[in-house]
């Protein structure tokens, strides 16, 4: 079917590309590019072979807009699929502009200096986006994601308005290490050390970090302490779901988890500030990733299951309604078939379909979409085909 350039070639990345390659016939050519060449190159050396997908590699400076032009316009690419870091996002949405070319992302856009979640920087590019005629789907992987899918199957199939939504995102693998981070270090502490909120009839409500704390016995993994978090996708959903009063993120952490955290934020590990230390500016929370394991270490250690999914309150045919979609997910078995645990896997699995489905014009608009806005069904048809079966309950036991 046609080409994708695949940006980034960290835990994510590594699974979205084994999964292009598991899809040769829609991913006929990728180019890999990244900030270190020689992991693209480890990669294709992996994967040559078992693959009818022709894999190219490059080095390229994502921040660097014409640097990215260049490599579009000479790959000449349908599709760009950014699985860089959220810093990364408006360069290559910027060069996607100049090129014409269809843009997929996994987070929103955040500024280095400050840790913010927001879409409005992306939303801002809707205009422009309408205007070159091309297509930009941010937040395609589980959270944002997945989640946003299953909210808009379950309104298309299941309710007339949808009144909460408690989003419930809980991992149960243990890695056996003290403290490591399943994702990006630097991404994961500073989404989790951000003050939580959550949408209540129209406005944010703000509480400290892991104020709101809840129990919950999630099929496959069992019962696990869960917190309320801000999330990215609380704020789209909160625009484009009908009849949303309430909507909550909540992440499962455990006890040892949350101890270093504490530690590690109380001596200043955590921060964005940039210090100075030997003559030279550093940035603590950099720094601390540098001394983590690296999340792409964690796959032959990591045993357990995830369980990601989203309980809907709402209304159907005038009647109360509850309904919970949810997928498991297990640490092992993701490692066995791509190497990676399943924090990459949840995420990459989604990623290579969001850039499938706008690759062979399923999903296609002209601006800038959540990926609520389109068509559910094919994604949804799409988990199942490829590795993130989900599963449905009916009398789901609520989160208070
Ligand atoms: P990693 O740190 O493992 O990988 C990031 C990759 O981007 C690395 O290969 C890195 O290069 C490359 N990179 C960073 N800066 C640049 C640059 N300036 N130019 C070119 N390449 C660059 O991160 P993850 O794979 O864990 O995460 C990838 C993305 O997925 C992040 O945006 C993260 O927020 C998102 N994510 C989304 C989730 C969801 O459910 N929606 C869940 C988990 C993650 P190098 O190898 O040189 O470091």
């Amino acid at each position: 079917m046609g080409k994708a350039l695949i940006i980034g070639c960290g835990g994510v990345a590594s699974v979205a590309i084994h999964k292009c390659c598991q899809n040769s016939a829609v991913f006929e050519e990728i180019m890999i590019a990244s900030r270190t060449k020689s992991k693209c190159d480890q990669l294709k050396n992996e994967l040559e072979g078992k693959t009818k997908t022709i894999i190219h590699t490059a080095q390229v400076d994502a921040d660097n807009v014409a640097e990215l032009v260049a490599l579009i316009n000479e790959f000449k690419p349908e599709v760009v699929l950014n699985l860089a870091l959220p810093y990364q996002d408006l360069t290559i949405m910027d060069a996607c502009l100049e090129t014409k070319t269809h843009y997929i992302d996994t987070a929103n856009y955040e500024p280095l200096d400050t840790a913010k979640f927001e879409y409005k920087w992306q939303w801002a590019y809707q205009e422009r986006f309408k205007e070159a005629g091309i297509t930009a789907l941010l937040g395609s992987g589980f959270d944002p994601g997945v989640t946003g899918v299953f909210s808009a199957y379950a309104m298309k199939h299941h309710f007339d308005e949808i009144n909460e939504i408690d989003i419930l995102d809980c991992n149960g693998g243990d890695h056996g290490y003290p403290f490591a981070t399943n994702f990006n270090p630097e991404i994961n502490i500073r989404e989790v050390s951000a003050n939580g909120s959550y949408w209540e009839d129209g406005k944010w409500i703000e509480t400290e970090p892991m104020e709101i704390k809840r129990e919950y016995d999630f099929k496959g993994v069992g019962k696990k302490d869960m917190y309320l978090l801000h999330h990215e996708e609380l704020e789209s959903l909160a625009l484009n779901i009908k009849g949303i009063h309430r909507i909550r993120f909540f992440m499962t952490f455990g006890q040892s988890y949350l101890t270093h955290l504490k530690c590690l934020e109380n001596v200043g590990m955590t921060s964005i500030e940039p210090i100075e230390f030997e003559g030279k500016q550093i940035v603590p929370l950099q720094f601390l990733k540098a001394v983590l394991p690296d999340p792409a270490s964690l796959g032959p250690r990591t045993v357990g299951k995830t369980n990601i999914g989203c309980i809907f309150k709402g209304k159907k045919d005038g009647k109360d309604k509850t309904y919970y979609l949810y997928n498991i997910c297990d640490h092992q078995e993701c490692y066995k078939e791509v190497g990676s645990q399943a924090i990459s896997y949840t995420t990459g699995v989604p990623a290579m379909i969001g850039a499938m489905l706008v690759m062979n014009g399923t999903w296609r608009g002209e601006g800038v979409f959540n990926i609520e806005q389109f068509d559910p069904d094919p994604f949804m048809d799409a988990l199942n085909q490829w590795g993130l079966p989900w599963e449905e309950d009916f009398d789901p036991t609520l989160v208070d």
